[in-house]
């Protein structure tokens, strides 16, 4: 068979099925009730996940995030984060709801300005941000609220500049990030415009002729090595089979990591490879307090939570 027919043969299937689609009343109606209740399914759905979102409620399930519990309903876990902000902005504005449910919002615009509507700083805004939630589609409306906040922190303009890295140069990032936030003594990650900052001033004071005087160049700072207890060659060789990330299934935290045991230290666990595992702080600390349970191997360990359930995996039907 020639070309020609192969593109004759896929316009005439093209053309029988635009023909099955011509006016057809019930099937009107039907698409849009279909349409209604999807809308407000959503809307639930935003509800019910900023609940669980609410106060680390999804830790009691063994999940370490939103978005790690999200992937038990077999949704992404940046859907879920969206409907859980979406939830949220519900719950700041409940008349924003309403906006969504008639169609002239959409419910990521409406997560969206979830970051605007908690952040006090823009509490004379929120009638501006509303209106711009109105006419501009939910990824420009994300972009000029994140601009805006990025402006508020610098307290001054900023450029928008998009990155493309590999993720292993992402999973470095996060521990410099992590290394920084320990360096600036904060309790929470500083943001990775400031990893940015920082790093670039870290280099340039050090290494631009400009800037240094000879022999004046100080040694990298050692902070940020919380766990001296583990063997930094155990340490090392743990990250290289296993990767910089949390072990327990579908968690997405790379950074504030624990080399956990096992079997506890204080009852004779050993700090070798076979008794650790790399849990973030959370999945470490429901794994310290019998919330978690592990059985496996410590590099294919299979994570519990304390109803038996399989962590992070699609549940089957009941
Ligand atoms: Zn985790």
């Amino acid at each position: 068979m020639g070309v020609a027919d192969v593109i004759l043969l896929f316009v005439s299937d093209a053309t029988s099925k635009f023909s099955r689609a011509t006016p057809n009343p019930e099937a009107d109606r039907r698409a849009r009730t279909a349409g209604r209740r999807l809308v407000e399914t959503q809307i639930e759905m935003a509800r019910r996940l900023e609940e669980m979102n609410r106060d680390y409620a999804f830790a009691a399930l063994g999940c370490s995030s939103i978005g790690h519990y999200g992937m038990t309903l077999g949704l992404s876990q940046q859907q879920a984060r969206m409907l859980a902000d979406a939830g949220r902005a519900f719950a700041l504005a409940p008349d924003l709801e309403e906006e969504v449910r008639s169609g002239s919002v959409t419910i990521e615009a409406a997560a969206a300005l979830a970051r605007i509507l908690s952040d006090p700083r823009f509490e004379a805004e929120s009638k501006k941000w509303r209106g711009l939630a109105l006419e501009r589609t939910p990824a420009a409306l994300l972009r000029a609220i994140r601009k805006a906040i990025a402006e508020a922190d610098a307290e001054q303009a900023v450029e928008q500049v998009t990155l493309m890295m590999k993720p292993e140069v992402r999973d470095r990032m996060g521990r410099a990030r992590e290394i920084i936030s320990s360096m600036q003594g904060v309790s929470g990650p500083v943001t990775n415009e400031f990893v940015v900052e920082f790093t670039v001033d870290y280099f340039l004071a050090r290494e631009d002729p400009d800037l240094v005087e000879p022999g004046t160049r100080r040694k990298g700072s050692t902070a940020g090595d919380p766990s001296r207890a583990i063997p930094a060659e155990v340490k090392r060789d743990i990250i290289k089979k296993r990767g910089r990330k949390c072990q327990v299934h579908g968690c997405e935290n790379h950074i504030y990591l624990n080399f956990c045991h096992i079997d506890p230290h204080a009852e004779g666990g050993s700090r070798e490879e076979s008794n650790l595992f790399i849990g973030c702080w959370l999945h470490h600390w429901l794994y310290d307090h019998g919330r978690i349970t592990l059985s496996g191997t410590a590099e294919q360990p299979v994570f519990r939570n304390a109803q038996g359930e399989l962590i992070g995996r699609p549940r089957p039907p009941p």
